[in-house]
């Protein structure tokens, strides 16, 4: 696991803030990162784990192989892609704004609490 679950829950109240109708998607985007598999097979090709667990998606170059995705057409948001967006943050170290400036406000609140 890379990353840390406090980062994740950050990522994911970020994106969901932005666009909230892809709420429900986003938790089950989660769900993959943390128990599915998600490796790296080339240069941006990558194999996520189906949510039932049975099978794997490939996603090559930002497109999906899943049924969900080829319905929508380009581009379209599925579970996989986000599990990848999220998985490669993650990687990435993740400190979106968010997850800093909830932490800022923590240590604020920890200095006032010193303070006081
Ligand atoms: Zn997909």
């Amino acid at each position: 696991m890379i990353g840390t679950i406090e980062e994740l829950r950050g990522l994911i109240n970020d994106a969901a803030m932005r666009r909230p109708h892809l709420t429900g998607r986003l938790e089950k985007a989660a769900f993959l990162v943390l128990l599915r598999p998600i490796e790296r097979l080339g240069t941006d090709i990558w194999r996520v784990g189906s949510e039932d667990g049975l099978r794997f998606y490939t996603v090559k170059e930002g497109e999906c192989e899943c049924s969900d995705y080829l319905r929508h057409g380009s581009g379209h948001p599925c579970k996989h892609r986000i599990a990848l967006f999220l998985h490669r943050s993650l990687e990435n170290g993740a400190r979106g704004p968010a997850v800093q400036k909830q932490r800022d406000r923590a240590q604020r609140d920890n200095q006032e609490t010193i303070t006081e």
